[in-house]
């Protein structure tokens, strides 16, 4: 499932690309892949004709400004927000034509463009969706959403207040987007290892140096996966089919019964809130 690293490398993708494009034509290939109170008519309706002002990213979520026709006034707010969420196999492609490879046979959705590209959005599972918000729907939902990680002001009190109170394993913690936005399953492994805490340990009990060092260790991961253009393991795709490099680089994740990297003691693979979780149990207190 992509996070932070992989939906910030499509937003990077499709961001200059659509600024300023027109959408001309809506083609659905499958109801369910409309989410919210929209239906495939009234969807359409709403995105035909707009202008994308530009697609920006909170959490794992794509977020397309959609501007009635004519120039959108400098500063004015988008007349709704087109939401993406990706999930397990959403994917973009970006061009005339549909592309022919085998990521793409499971045509989801299609926004054709006023200088004849079509964005198109593929998805083999249909666990992912697009619905339609005024930004005033969006502000309310918004505020739920935990802190960016990589911006300068998250600082490491910031991560502090995220996580204290917290008797969820840390683990736990880091995935839940109420506390803290875009990290999931990977990255909270390695940040994990990287920082040396072990993941069941309660959220709240980390002293104030280990908090240190697992806000070090999240950014730092991000910032690194961000620029290998993700983690392909198996689904994910950058726009156009490109795949991320960073899974050569993953010290953790998947790598249950092989050598920790740091002491060579068999890393271990537990199941917690029904996910994967890899850590070394000898070096991460
Ligand atoms: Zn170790």
């Amino acid at each position: 499932m992509p996070e932070l690293p992989e939906v910030e490398t499509i937003r990077t993708d499709l961001d200059p690309e659509l600024r300023g494009a027109r959408i001309t034509r809506v083609r659905i290939y499958h109801d369910d892949l409309i989410l919210g109170g929209d239906n495939r008519r009234s969807f359409s309706q709403k995105v035909r004709g707009r202008i994308i002002g530009g697609v920006d990213r909170r959490a794992k979520y794509l977020l397309f400004s959609l501007f009635p026709a004519g120039a959108p006034a400098p500063g004015a707010e988008p007349e709704r927000l087109m939401r993406v969420q990706l999930r397990m196999t959403g994917k973009f492609s970006l061009g005339l034509l549909r592309p022919t490879s085998d990521e793409f046979r499971h045509p989801g959705i299609e926004l054709g463009l006023d200088d004849a590209r079509t964005l198109f959005y593929d998805d083999t599972r249909r666990l992912g969706g697009f619905d339609l918000l005024t930004p005033a729907q969006w502000k309310t939902l918004e505020a739920r959403i935990g802190p960016e990680p990589l911006p300068r002001g998250f600082t490491w009190s910031r991560l502090d207040a995220c996580l204290s109170g917290s008797r969820a394993p840390i683990k736990n913690a880091l995935l839940d987007q109420h506390r803290l936005a875009g990290v999931g399953n990977i990255y909270a492994s390695e940040a994990l290892f990287r920082s040396g805490s072990d993941p069941r340990r309660g959220a709240g009990s980390l002293d104030p140096c280990e908090t240190r060092r697992l806000h070090r260790a999240i950014r730092a991961v991000l910032r690194e996966a961000l620029a290998s253009a993700g983690t392909t393991l198996r689904d994910y795709r950058a726009v156009n089919g490109r795949s991320g490099s960073f899974q050569s680089r993953l010290r953790v994740y998947g790598r249950d019964g092989g050598p920790c990297p740091r002491c060579r003691h068999r890393l271990s693979r537990i199941v917690q809130a029904g996910r994967s979780t890899f850590f070394c149990e000898n070096c991460q207190h």
